[in-house]
């Protein structure tokens, strides 16, 4: 016997978007995230327990991006650091 799963067309496109914050295809977009007293609430999705940090190479100097660990969007505080050598 086969089974068939109907997907509404609604069911598909949340599908897509969870796979989309899930997986390696997320919106590599760069949001710029707005100095409050500190930084650790997500705008997005409000998550509160902070970022984690990634680093982009732009000559000298490391562009210090956030990655919220709850819904995956990358953010820029305007933080860099020093490459190192
Ligand atoms: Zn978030």
């Amino acid at each position: 016997m086969e089974e068939r799963i109907e997907i509404s067309e609604d069911d598909f496109k949340g599908i897509r978007e969870t796979a989309a914050f899930s997986g390696g295809l997320m919106d590599d977009s760069v949001q710029t995230l707005e100095w409050q007293d500190e930084i650790r609430v997500c705008p997005v999705c409000g998550y509160k327990d902070g970022f984690h940090s990634m680093f982009r190479k732009e000559g000298k100097t490391l562009r210090w991006l956030l990655i919220c660990p709850s819904c995956h969007r990358l953010f820029d505080a305007g933080l860099t650091a020093a490459a190192p050598g």
